[in-house]
């Protein structure tokens, strides 16, 4: 491992590559056409990369607006100075409205009570508040069910606190090629938004498309595509791969705090589940451990780079910390050219030299997805920005 910067007070970090982010984002962008616009969706915490340094980079690389699942989420975005258009992507609690206004977010709408109690807060406020109204057309998780759009919006658009910013839905197989499902979703999503129009109603920005929608269907971009995963440097399938080159934006990194060499025998960490098999064989320790994000069934089950070397991972992973082993003298695969020593850099996920350990890698010993593999690394560890 070349040059390492690591945090002073805890030898594990997360290194988060924003000039990657920045390709990654303009790569998108390229994808769009210049009217449609580039909502950059940044919830939780921009998927486990830090939200207030990945939104500046993203902006700078033509985002035009931005998403969050909270309204905390969107608070936090807004006292970092973050000035442009963000949408909360569900329904928050009525109690919200005040600070919606505010703070000047975009909530979804897809009820009657929330939206008139919006509006409220906002005239009181002497204000306008924009939202987004969300159509359930199939994946049945949130929006307005599209038999019930129309009168929705009759029974919410003479509210003079009220301006609907943005019409939209969400896919719930994107990602699947020549999907039946993704194309009965389209058509209904189609029909609202044209009986909407149909009705005189203004739609605001007409938006449906995901990373995989965005990449995959172009012919579904309308005004607007909400772009995750992929600004990350991650695809959500397989079938985008071929569409579009991205780089990892996420590494995981920690130093050796500490190394010993066991008796044969000798157990290591809760419970003893793993036990040094001969002699010569290496035990060290790195401070990263579940609550950091790194998930304890993955457990004598994944593999960690020492100098661009695979080496195993011993033992239950702890909360704070883990161990892996290093076979001195086994003239094979994983083993590093020399002993591993005290401080030594310890790459968990990401790549050193010309070995990697993937997201995908990781998520399929987790049997997850990489979404949760990157989101899990957000929760504790401090963030580097190279
Ligand atoms: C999370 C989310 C997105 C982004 O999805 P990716 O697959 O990460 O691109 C877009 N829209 C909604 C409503 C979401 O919840």
């Amino acid at each position: 491992m070349e040059k390492v910067v690591s945090p002073d007070s805890r030898w594990s970090w997360v290194e988060v590559n924003l000039a990657a982010l920045r390709r990654n984002t303009q790569a998108f962008r390229r994808m769009l056409s210049r009217d449609v616009q580039m909502m950059c969706v940044v919830k939780a915490d921009a998927y486990g990369h830090g939200a207030v340094p990945c939104a500046k980079t993203m902006h700078a690389a033509g985002a035009n607006q931005f998403a969050v699942a909270t309204v905390r989420e969107g608070v936090a975005l807004r006292e970092a100075g973050i000035e442009w258009p963000i949408l909360i992507l569900s329904e928050p609690p009525v109690d919200c409205v005040d600070t919606l206004v505010e703070y000047d977010l975009m909530p979804a709408v897809y009820t009657a009570d929330f939206a008139l109690a919006l509006g409220e807060a906002a005239a009181s406020a002497n204000r306008v508040a924009r939202y987004h109204l969300a159509i359930d057309t199939g994946m049945t998780r949130i929006g307005v069910s599209r038999e019930d759009v129309i009168e929705l919006r009759r029974t919410i658009d003479f509210h003079r606190g009220l301006e609907c910013a943005g019409t939209f839905t969400h896919f719930a197989t994107a990602d699947v090629l020549d999907d039946w499902d993704f194309a009965l979703q389209l058509n209904r999503f189609r029909e609202a938004v044209e009986a909407l129009r149909g009705a005189g109603l203004d739609t605001g920005l007409v938006h449906c498309d995901n990373t995989p929608g965005t990449v995959m269907h172009p012919e579904c971009h309308f005004d607007m595509c909400r772009v995750g995963i992929g600004l990350y440097g991650l695809h959500p399938a397989d079938i985008t791969r071929p569409r579009i080159e991205l780089e990892p934006v996420m590494s995981v990194r920690g130093r050796v705090v500490r190394v010993v060499y066991p008796n044969v025998g000798d157990g290591v960490g809760y419970g003893l589940t793993w036990r040094v098999p001969k002699k010569n064989i290496q035990v060290a320790t790195v401070p990263i451990g579940y609550a950091d994000g790194l998930a304890r069934e993955l457990s004598n089950q994944m593999d960690v780079l020492v100098d661009g070397t695979r080496c195993r991972q011993v033992g239950n992973i702890c909360m704070d910390q883990f161990m892996f082993a290093v076979d001195v003298n086994s003239a094979r695969a994983y083993r590093p050219s020399r002993p591993v020593e005290y401080g030594d850099v310890v790459t968990i996920l990401g790549a050193d030299s010309d070995e990697r350990i993937s997201a995908e890698e990781m998520a399929g010993l987790r049997n997850t997805i990489n979404y949760e593999v990157v989101c899990d690394f957000g929760m504790r560890l401090e963030k580097i920005y190279t």
